[in-house]
């Protein structure tokens, strides 16, 4: 029997039962392959089920607003997927009378949609004879045929297709795609498959001469970034504030509680004086551009240019001392956490009410009251390793005008912004 014959006899046997797979819809293709590009089936499933029912069809997502999808969205990350997936939506419907194009070449024209989407809807929806590579697909070619190249180099990605297209069933592509998708889901697995099983023990080069657990081979990924990203959840009678963030980089169009960004740790000092008075001055510190947040200069409220401060020593606690309880600290991150604390850590700093900063004070109608302070929050990402902060603010009074950017929403509304997993985890665990 050939390869492919014997891939799809596999897949008859041990394909999960998934909705995808119920249907020809365009949309609900579509939408699946989006989902699952960056997430497990496992995980995306619940995610398809409820968009589904929310957005039945790309009419009704073209409809809806960006925060609305991207609520949808949350916790699913690679929130890019989502807003290309509306932009997408729209076209459809704007230019395209809402007819999802049919073929490849139509298909691949729509925002977010790369080869691998296009070639999945195309074949499985259209029958067009077109051969889907993902990560699954690569790691089957690579040991069947015993590629050398790194399949995520450009000779290896080449490579890969090529093949992916000579093995594809021609006459039945939609199903032969999605039956090598699965079987190295299930089957062909990263670490250890089971060989002696296989239905392509014979002809699998990998396994013939005993490189199973050498291929393929990848061009390993660049260290992540670090950062450090220091929340401040400011409460004022039952309402907080947030902030959008801008279009380019990680969580685009997302929103947040005011944040101070940094490339290193920041002190106790920084992160509950000079920081946090520069956060919410929208001012810049002469001598700390390693240590510069992003979009701070955004939050300069109108009219107040001439409050911003030309250096540290300006804002040094006059000495009346306000009395800013807080709980326990373990004061700089190290990075360690995984988990989301409530800072119930034994070391109180001392000296805390001193590094309030006057200016402040000076913003703010009513005093700050440093509330609790979470332990630090590992949160990986692609490329970057983010470890959080969340510090509670409360404050009797808001100053008018807030700085620019900053949005007041009551705390029964915040469930309804579309925010960071790293934000949601922290929000599922503390009440705020
Ligand atoms: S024999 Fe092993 S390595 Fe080869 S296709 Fe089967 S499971 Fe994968």
């Amino acid at each position: 029997m050939k390869i492919d014959g014997i891939i799809r006899g596999w897949y008859e046997k041990n394909r999960r039962d998934l909705p995808w797979r119920h249907t020809g819809d365009p949309y609900k293709i579509w939408l699946s392959e989006i989902i699952l590009q960056q997430t497990r089936v496992q995980q995306g499933l619940n995610y398809y089920l409820d968009f589904i029912k929310v957005f039945p069809d790309v009419n009704s997502l073209a409809l809806a607003s960006e925060d609305k999808v991207l609520k949808q969205w949350q916790g699913l990350g690679y929130y890019s997927r989502a807003r290309n997936l509306h932009r997408a939506a729209k076209d459809v419907v704007e230019q395209m009378e809402g007819e999802i194009p049919r073929t490849y070449d139509g298909l691949i024209k729509l925002k977010g949609v790369g080869n691998y989407t296009a070639s999945a809807i195309a074949s499985i929806c259209f029958g067009e004879p077109r051969a889907v590579v993902d990560g699954n697909v690569s790691r089957v070619i690579a040991r069947l045929y015993g590629v050398e190249e790194p399949i995520n180099s450009t000779m290896g990605i080449k490579s890969i297709a090529f093949l992916a297209h000579e093995l594809l069933d021609k006459d039945d592509p939609g199903n032969h795609n999605q039956a090598i998708m699965e079987f190295g889901a299930l089957h062909c697995v990263p670490h250890s498959p089971d060989c002696s099983t296989c239905p392509l023990f014979h002809p699998c080069e990998a396994r013939r001469t005993g490189r199973v657990d050498q291929l393929p081979v990848k061009i390993p990924k660049r260290k992540p970034v670090e950062q450090w990203m220091y929340f401040y959840i400011i409460i004022c009678n039952g309402e907080t504030l947030f902030s959008k963030r801008g279009t380019d980089g990680i969580w685009s169009s997302l929103y947040q509680f005011p944040v101070v960004e940094s490339n290193l740790p920041l002190s106790e000092e920084e992160m509950l004086g000079t920081k946090l008075d520069q956060l919410i001055r929208g001012a810049d510190y002469e001598g700390e551009e390693e240590r510069v947040p992003t979009g701070i200069s955004e939050r300069v409220p109108p009219g107040k240019s001439e409050r911003v401060p030309t250096g540290i020593s300006e804002r040094v606690s006059t000495g009346k001392s306000e009395r800013v309880p807080m709980d326990k600290s373990e004061g700089v991150s190290t990075g360690k956490s995984d988990g989301v604390s409530t800072g119930k850590s034994d070391r109180v700093p001392t000296g805390i009410s001193e590094r309030v900063p006057t200016g402040i004070r000076s913003l703010w109608p009513d005093k700050l009251t440093i509330g609790k302070i979470s332990d630090p929050i590992r949160h990986q990402l692609t490329h970057r390793t983010i470890h959080a902060r969340f510090i509670h603010v409360e404050t009797g009074t808001w100053p008018d005008p807030l700085p620019a950017g900053w949005i007041k929403i009551s705390l029964e509304q915040v469930d309804d912004f579309p925010v960071p997993r790293l934000i949601n985890r922290y929000m599922e665990v503390v009440k705020i």
